[in-house]
């Protein structure tokens, strides 16, 4: 078993956190609250939210099947976590990464910030995972390998058992982002966090969910390393609001339905996109989008926002050459742009 504690950075490990007024009161009937500086003015937000978030780690236990101790709860989205893992494992101007490209831009962006090298791995022809390259890729200062599955932009999931093949011969940390996780027939990484304790998965409420606005993050690890990430994080991290909304959506939502509809409508899109001329290939996909390759991708995509439509222009990207990014909505924002691209064709 490898031994997580290793890969954390040395200041990191002796670090003793900011103690917060609540972090110091031990429980007990108290009605009286003049520990933190708060307004006494009840408006309902006047004051401060768990820094632990004991209650939302509870339910979202429950509903991942791990256990409240194996929980990093991110209040800027999985974007928190992201960079956590930076500021936790990789010493700046010393160490790298290396990441599977393309892939989700936020990795690099983090890695610029923070200092860090930066070493991206092409992925093959048909998107798959280059498993013995990226492997290939680390040396001895490399302290994570990013993987994105279903990976944004390609929309494809990677085989588990690629993903624990690199699991298990890297000395380091492994993230799996799996913010897609839910639309996919592959199943989550998440329960193999008891057995790699150098595997991070990282979820969020923003895409299946559907709490975008509230910027609700997680990462999923070995105790040791969720322990390390919140004594690294801010300390109040996650507001009230947000906690209480994110319980309650928990308790009262059922996202099921919404995510079988969003994979029906993607079925229905890929298929009117493949009619068409202009298309010159669907990816499969395992997430709430389409990669869809033009012979002209910039024209189109300016055609569609002249029409009121936007997408992400991906075309740009190594390997995605001449491809859109367009997002599953809802029938009647789907059938829009299948009209618009039906007149483009005609047009030309
Ligand atoms: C959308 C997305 C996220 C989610 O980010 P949040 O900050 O949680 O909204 C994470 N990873 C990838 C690859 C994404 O596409």
């Amino acid at each position: 078993m490898k031994n997580p504690l290793k890969y954390v950075r040395k200041n990191l490990l002796a670090l003793a956190p900011y103690s917060t007024a609540r972090d110091e009161f031990k429980g007990g009937d108290i009605s009286v609250w003049l520990d933190a500086n708060e307004s006494p003015y009840d408006n309902g937000l006047n004051r401060y939210p768990d820094p632990h978030q004991h209650q939302l780690k509870h339910h979202i236990a429950e509903l991942k099947g791990v256990r409240p101790e194996q929980i990093f709860i991110g209040g800027a989205g999985s974007d928190e976590a992201i960079d956590l893992v930076y500021r936790v494992f990789c010493r700046p101007g010393e160490d790298n990464v290396v990441a599977i490209a393309p892939s989700y831009g936020v990795y690099s962006v983090a890695a610029a910030i923070n200092d860090v090298e930066f070493r991206e791995v092409q992925l093959r022809s048909d998107f798959s995972l280059p498993v013995n390259r990226l492997l290939k890729a680390a040396d001895s200062r490399t302290k994570v390998i990013w993987i994105c599955s279903p990976n944004n932009p390609t929309a494809n999931a990677f085989p588990r058992a690629d993903i624990a093949r690199i699991a298990e011969a890297f000395e380091g940390i492994v993230v799996v982002d799996e913010a897609y996780i839910d639309f996919s027939d592959r199943g989550s990484m998440l329960d193999v966090i008891d057995n790699y304790p150098n595997v991070i998965v990282l979820q969020t409420f923003s895409k299946a969910w559907g709490l975008a606005s509230l910027r609700l993050g997680m990462a999923f690890a070995c105790e040791e390393i969720a322990q390390i990430f919140a004594k690294v994080k801010y300390p109040y991290n996650v507001n009230g609001p947000t906690q209480k909304a994110i319980i309650d959506h928990i308790i009262n939502s059922d996202i099921s339905e919404n995510v079988s509809e969003i994979k029906k409508q993607r079925e229905l899109l890929a298929n009117s996109l493949n009619e068409l001329p202009i298309v010159k290939k669907v990816f499969p996909s395992d997430a709430n989008f389409l990669l869809v390759k033009f012979d002209s991708p910039d024209s189109i995509y300016d055609y569609l926002v002249e029409n009121g439509v936007i997408v992400r222009n991906r075309s740009k990207l190594i390997s995605c050459e001449g491809c859109l990014r367009i997002t599953i909505g809802i029938p009647e924002e789907n059938a829009r742009v299948i009209t618009l691209l039906k007149e483009y064709t005609n047009k030309e």
